[in-house]
Protein backbone atom coordinates (compact mmCIF):
# COMPACT_ATOMS: atom_id res chain seq x y z
CA UNK A 1 0.00 0.00 0.00
CA UNK A 2 1.12 3.61 -0.85
CA UNK A 3 0.34 6.33 1.91
CA UNK A 4 0.95 10.08 1.38
CA UNK A 5 3.01 12.34 3.37
CA UNK A 6 1.74 15.91 3.07
CA UNK A 7 4.50 18.30 4.59
CA UNK A 8 3.21 22.09 4.92
CA UNK A 9 5.08 25.04 4.55
CA UNK A 10 8.66 23.73 4.79
CA UNK A 11 10.57 26.14 3.70
CA UNK A 12 8.80 28.94 6.72
CA UNK A 13 7.63 26.40 9.30
CA UNK A 14 10.38 23.79 9.83
CA UNK A 15 13.20 25.09 12.59
CA UNK A 16 14.72 22.84 15.57
CA UNK A 17 14.66 19.97 13.38
CA UNK A 18 10.94 19.38 13.20
CA UNK A 19 12.06 17.74 9.12
CA UNK A 20 12.85 15.01 11.40
CA UNK A 21 9.30 13.84 12.21
CA UNK A 22 8.70 13.31 8.05
CA UNK A 23 11.95 10.99 7.99
CA UNK A 24 10.90 8.95 11.07
CA UNK A 25 7.14 8.33 9.46
CA UNK A 26 8.88 7.34 6.24
CA UNK A 27 11.00 5.44 7.49
CA UNK A 28 8.79 3.73 9.76
CA UNK A 29 6.30 2.65 6.91
CA UNK A 30 9.76 2.05 4.49
CA UNK A 31 10.79 -0.61 6.72
CA UNK A 32 7.49 -2.38 7.18
CA UNK A 33 7.07 -2.64 3.39
CA UNK A 34 4.85 0.30 2.42
CA UNK A 35 5.47 2.83 -0.05
CA UNK A 36 5.28 6.54 1.03
CA UNK A 37 4.12 9.48 -1.61
CA UNK A 38 6.26 12.71 -0.65
CA UNK A 39 3.86 15.74 -1.32
CA UNK A 40 4.64 19.54 -0.27
CA UNK A 41 2.09 22.22 0.26
CA UNK A 42 3.54 25.90 -0.18
CA UNK A 43 2.28 29.07 -0.23
CA UNK A 44 -0.39 29.61 -3.02
CA UNK A 45 -0.68 25.87 -4.03
CA UNK A 46 -3.42 24.05 -4.19
CA UNK A 47 -4.10 20.88 -2.61
CA UNK A 48 -6.95 18.53 -0.93
CA UNK A 49 -6.06 17.22 2.36
CA UNK A 50 -8.67 14.57 2.52
CA UNK A 51 -6.90 12.79 0.45
CA UNK A 52 -3.78 12.73 2.58
CA UNK A 53 -2.86 9.85 4.79
CA UNK A 54 -0.34 12.20 7.23
CA UNK A 55 0.23 15.78 7.30
CA UNK A 56 2.98 16.87 9.02
CA UNK A 57 3.66 21.40 9.82
CA UNK A 58 6.49 22.41 11.65
CA UNK A 59 7.69 25.59 13.99
CA UNK A 60 8.94 28.66 12.83
CA UNK A 61 9.68 32.36 13.78
CA UNK A 62 6.43 34.55 14.42
CA UNK A 63 7.73 35.90 11.02
CA UNK A 64 7.58 32.85 9.21
CA UNK A 65 3.88 32.42 11.07
CA UNK A 66 2.84 36.05 9.33
CA UNK A 67 3.38 34.66 6.19
CA UNK A 68 1.93 31.15 6.15
CA UNK A 69 -1.14 32.52 8.17
CA UNK A 70 -3.00 34.32 5.72
CA UNK A 71 -2.73 31.50 3.04
CA UNK A 72 -3.59 28.42 5.84
CA UNK A 73 -6.87 30.00 5.48
CA UNK A 74 -7.24 29.61 1.86
CA UNK A 75 -7.25 25.58 3.62
CA UNK A 76 -9.82 25.94 6.05
CA UNK A 77 -12.55 24.40 5.07
CA UNK A 78 -10.80 21.63 3.46
CA UNK A 79 -8.70 20.62 6.46
CA UNK A 80 -10.94 20.97 9.22
CA UNK A 81 -13.38 18.47 6.61
CA UNK A 82 -9.74 16.52 6.24
CA UNK A 83 -9.42 16.24 10.43
CA UNK A 84 -13.62 15.09 10.47
CA UNK A 85 -12.49 12.62 8.03
CA UNK A 86 -10.20 10.78 10.32
CA UNK A 87 -6.78 12.49 8.12
CA UNK A 88 -3.82 12.30 10.61
CA UNK A 89 -2.45 15.39 11.69
CA UNK A 90 1.08 16.17 13.05
CA UNK A 91 1.08 19.92 13.79
CA UNK A 92 4.57 21.31 16.35
CA UNK A 93 4.47 24.89 17.77
CA UNK A 94 4.20 27.36 15.11
CA UNK A 95 1.58 25.30 12.99
CA UNK A 96 0.03 24.17 16.64
CA UNK A 97 -0.68 27.35 17.36
CA UNK A 98 -2.22 28.43 13.58
CA UNK A 99 -4.28 24.76 13.95
CA UNK A 100 -6.21 26.63 16.97
CA UNK A 101 -8.70 29.63 16.94
CA UNK A 102 -6.32 32.24 17.08
CA UNK A 103 -2.46 33.10 17.61
CA UNK A 104 -1.85 37.19 18.33
CA UNK A 105 1.84 37.80 18.40
CA UNK A 106 4.01 39.21 21.01
CA UNK A 107 3.59 42.43 19.34
CA UNK A 108 -0.43 41.97 19.10
CA UNK A 109 -0.80 41.26 15.46
CA UNK A 110 -3.61 38.72 15.40
CA UNK A 111 -3.27 35.97 13.28
CA UNK A 112 -6.32 33.74 12.67
CA UNK A 113 -6.07 30.09 13.08
CA UNK A 114 -8.06 27.20 11.50
CA UNK A 115 -10.05 26.13 14.63
CA UNK A 116 -9.09 22.90 14.69
CA UNK A 117 -8.04 23.14 18.24
CA UNK A 118 -10.53 24.63 19.90
CA UNK A 119 -7.63 26.93 21.88
CA UNK A 120 -6.07 30.65 21.74
CA UNK A 121 -2.32 31.44 21.65
CA UNK A 122 -0.72 34.68 23.29
CA UNK A 123 2.48 35.70 22.55
CA UNK A 124 4.23 36.50 25.72
CA UNK A 125 7.79 38.35 26.99
CA UNK A 126 8.64 34.90 28.72
CA UNK A 127 10.92 32.24 26.75
CA UNK A 128 9.88 28.69 27.70
CA UNK A 129 12.34 26.76 26.27
CA UNK A 130 13.79 23.59 27.31
CA UNK A 131 13.48 19.89 27.49
CA UNK A 132 9.96 18.87 28.11
CA UNK A 133 8.14 15.50 29.43
CA UNK A 134 4.83 14.40 28.97
CA UNK A 135 2.84 11.33 30.68
CA UNK A 136 0.44 10.50 27.71
CA UNK A 137 -1.66 7.97 26.93
CA UNK A 138 0.54 6.38 24.58
CA UNK A 139 3.34 6.67 27.97
CA UNK A 140 6.13 9.24 28.45
CA UNK A 141 6.66 11.74 25.46
CA UNK A 142 10.67 13.55 25.55
CA UNK A 143 11.09 16.96 24.03
CA UNK A 144 12.62 20.42 23.57
CA UNK A 145 10.46 23.50 23.54
CA UNK A 146 11.19 26.75 22.48
CA UNK A 147 8.05 28.85 22.41
CA UNK A 148 6.74 32.52 23.78
CA UNK A 149 3.05 31.79 22.87
CA UNK A 150 0.98 30.41 26.08
CA UNK A 151 -2.11 28.71 24.60
CA UNK A 152 -5.31 27.91 26.11
CA UNK A 153 -7.44 24.74 25.53
CA UNK A 154 -11.08 26.17 26.21
CA UNK A 155 -13.19 23.66 28.20
CA UNK A 156 -13.84 20.57 26.23
CA UNK A 157 -10.60 20.48 24.20
CA UNK A 158 -8.55 17.69 24.90
CA UNK A 159 -4.70 18.20 25.90
CA UNK A 160 -1.97 15.17 24.21
CA UNK A 161 -0.96 15.41 28.38
CA UNK A 162 0.14 16.68 31.25
CA UNK A 163 3.51 18.32 31.87
CA UNK A 164 6.40 16.06 34.45
CA UNK A 165 9.05 18.31 33.41
CA UNK A 166 9.39 21.90 31.52
CA UNK A 167 6.31 24.40 30.63
CA UNK A 168 4.00 23.05 28.37
CA UNK A 169 0.93 25.00 26.74
CA UNK A 170 1.57 27.73 28.89
CA UNK A 171 3.84 27.24 32.11
CA UNK A 172 0.89 27.39 34.22
CA UNK A 173 -2.10 24.71 33.83
CA UNK A 174 -0.17 21.85 33.58
CA UNK A 175 -1.13 20.56 30.01
CA UNK A 176 0.73 20.36 26.71
CA UNK A 177 -0.77 20.52 23.00
CA UNK A 178 -4.10 19.67 21.70
CA UNK A 179 -5.98 16.87 20.22
CA UNK A 180 -8.91 16.69 17.75
CA UNK A 181 -10.00 13.24 16.11
CA UNK A 182 -6.17 12.41 14.76
CA UNK A 183 -4.85 15.95 15.02
CA UNK A 184 -2.26 16.03 17.47
CA UNK A 185 -0.95 19.64 18.08
CA UNK A 186 2.37 20.04 20.16
CA UNK A 187 5.11 22.25 21.55
CA UNK A 188 6.92 19.11 21.45
CA UNK A 189 10.38 19.63 19.39
CA UNK A 190 13.63 17.60 19.23
CA UNK A 191 12.31 16.82 16.87
CA UNK A 192 9.49 14.31 18.77
CA UNK A 193 8.66 11.30 16.34
CA UNK A 194 12.31 9.70 16.21
CA UNK A 195 12.60 9.99 20.32
CA UNK A 196 8.97 8.86 20.66
CA UNK A 197 8.69 5.95 18.69
CA UNK A 198 5.58 4.67 20.45
CA UNK A 199 3.63 7.80 19.18
CA UNK A 200 5.20 7.73 16.06
CA UNK A 201 3.55 4.23 15.60
CA UNK A 202 0.19 5.27 17.14
CA UNK A 203 0.11 7.76 14.24
CA UNK A 204 0.97 5.28 11.04
CA UNK A 205 -1.37 3.01 13.16
CA UNK A 206 -4.41 5.92 12.87
CA UNK A 207 -3.68 6.46 9.35
CA UNK A 208 -3.83 2.68 8.53
CA UNK A 209 -6.90 2.19 10.03
CA UNK A 210 -8.70 4.63 8.69
CA UNK A 211 -7.04 2.86 5.09
CA UNK A 212 -8.76 -0.21 6.20
CA UNK A 213 -5.20 -2.11 7.18
CA UNK A 214 -5.79 -3.34 10.70
CA UNK A 215 -2.69 -5.52 10.68
CA UNK A 216 -0.44 -5.08 13.35
CA UNK A 217 2.62 -3.21 12.88
CA UNK A 218 5.86 -5.75 13.01
CA UNK A 219 7.93 -4.46 15.83
CA UNK A 220 10.99 -2.51 15.01
CA UNK A 221 14.27 -2.40 17.47
CA UNK A 222 14.22 0.34 18.92
CA UNK A 223 16.80 0.84 21.21
CA UNK A 224 18.44 3.35 20.16
CA UNK A 225 15.63 5.76 19.70
CA UNK A 226 15.09 5.21 23.78
CA UNK A 227 18.41 5.64 24.77
CA UNK A 228 18.38 9.13 23.07
CA UNK A 229 14.78 9.69 24.88
CA UNK A 230 16.57 8.82 28.01
CA UNK A 231 19.40 11.20 27.54
CA UNK A 232 17.15 14.37 26.59
CA UNK A 233 15.08 13.43 29.53
CA UNK A 234 17.95 14.02 31.86
CA UNK A 235 19.18 17.06 30.41
CA UNK A 236 18.01 19.81 32.76
N1 LIG B 1 6.83 31.93 17.17
C1 LIG B 1 6.05 31.05 18.04
C2 LIG B 1 6.39 31.26 19.53
O1 LIG B 1 7.48 31.71 19.82
C3 LIG B 1 6.32 29.61 17.67
C4 LIG B 1 7.79 29.25 17.88
C5 LIG B 1 8.10 27.85 17.37
O2 LIG B 1 7.50 27.36 16.40
N2 LIG B 1 9.09 27.23 18.05
O3 LIG B 1 5.58 30.93 20.37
Amino acid sequence: MELKIAHLYPQNMNIYGDWGNVVTLEKRLEWRGYKIKYEVVEIGDEYDFTQADIVFGGGGQDKGQLIVAEDLQRHRKNINKANKEGVVFLLVCGLYQLFGNKFTTSIGEELPGLGVFDAETVGSEDRMIGNIVLQTSWGELVGFENHSGKTILNSGQSALGRVTKGYGNNGSDGFEGAISNNSFGTYLHGSLLPKNPKFADELIKRALTRRGDLTNLEPLSDSLAVKAANIAKSRP
